[in-house]
């Protein structure tokens, strides 16, 4: 047996013969975590197994994935019953785990699934594959391992997952191996247009209004190679939209032609949280993890102290310009 399956076999054992078991994920919830936390719940419970969906305290579900089975059944880390194994998920610093991160860390048993490549490796299993496009895809490979069937509502999570991580089956980690799996999950009860349209043909008018914002404010920098735009406080008393509807918010600057990454900046009174998309190959993840941050090379991000104009200036300055 090759040392991956191992590891998978490994888990899916811990995960069976825990009684009782709490899924978290990172803070700031998106697709892939929270289609990783319901599908993993799922499942674990389509095995027999007592599973609590955890969510970081004072972080509610988003809106957008209110619709998938299990999202009003999260419980906040502070009030998490009893529990003698933690699932961490997408999460590649306990630090990102809100005060879930307690749960995690003060769990006899904690596994750790991810695909970040920057994962510390902090759990007392971990699964990581940065090859892997979500952690979701990671969770339906150990289906077989785990010895139970997945049903409709798995199949949904993790599809969703999937996904919102590859940004609808678009970018670089799209791979055979990803739409193989994603190919499963609807042959597993998966609605493919039903996702969609939940996920991304769902928004409200004040998200839209908060998208011309953002693209009426679209700028250039480092000689045209950098794309950036930018939204404050204001912007969300005055559109009313909520501050998770920015989740793909950062997909409508990236349309652009002719960059090497775009940015987009989130200020809130004193610090600011930016997102960093990467294309033609320029590592982002670098970017971010020189700031404070972290994620992917092609996805990253990160939050620092300071204005739009203050980060904004640091972050150019590690961004591709003409030279
Ligand atoms: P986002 O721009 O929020 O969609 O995040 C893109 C990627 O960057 C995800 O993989 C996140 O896990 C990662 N990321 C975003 N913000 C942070 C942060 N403050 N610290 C570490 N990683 C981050
Ligand atoms: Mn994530
Ligand atoms: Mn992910």
């Amino acid at each position: 047996m090759s040392s991956r399956s191992e590891r998978l076999q490994q888990i899916a054992e811990a995960l069976l013969s825990a009684r009782s078991v709490a899924v978290c994920a990172h803070v700031d919830p998106d697709g892939d975590a929270m289609g990783s936390i319901l599908g993993l719940t799922h499942l674990l419970r389509c095995c027999g197994a007592t599973v609590t969906p955890v969510l970081a305290s004072g972080v509610s579900a988003p809106a957008t994935y209110r619709f998938l089975p299990g999202a009003n059944e999260f419980v906040p880390a502070s009030e998490s019953p009893e529990i003698d194994l933690v699932v961490a998920l997408d999460a590649p610093d306990p630090a990102r785990l809100g005060d879930a991160r307690d749960l995690a860390l003060g769990a006899s048993k904690l596994v750790v699934i991810d695909h970040h490549p920057d994962n510390k490796l902090y759990g007392t299993l971990n699964l990581v594959d940065d090859r892997a496009a979500a952690t979701g895809e990671i969770i339906w490979e150990l289906l077989p391992y785990l010895d139970c069937v997945a049903d409709k509502r798995v199949a949904t999570c993790l599809y969703t997952a999937l996904m919102t991580d590859t940004g609808r089956f678009s970018y670089g980690n799209t791979t055979p191996a990803a739409l193989r799996r994603a190919a499963e999950m609807i042959e597993h009860g998966a609605d493919a247009a039903q996702l969609y349209q939940h996920v991304y043909e769902s928004r409200s008018p004040a998200a839209l209004a908060l998208v011309a914002r953002t693209l009426a404010r679209l700028a250039f920098a480092n000689a045209g190679r950098v794309a950036y735009s930018w939204i404050g406080p204001e912007d969300f008393i005055e559109t009313g939209a909520l501050p998770e509807e920015t989740e793909n918010l950062i997909d409508e600057i990236r349309v652009v032609r002719g960059v090497d990454a775009v940015a987009l900046l989130k200020s809130s009174h004193d610090s600011v949280r930016v997102s960093l998309r990467a294309k033609n190959g320029h590592d982002v993840g670098l970017v971010a993890r020189t700031l404070g941050g972290g994620g992917h090379s092609a996805a990253a991000g990160f939050t620092r102290a300071g204005t739009i104009e203050s980060v904004l200036a640091e972050l150019l300055a590690l961004l591709p310009s003409a030279n």
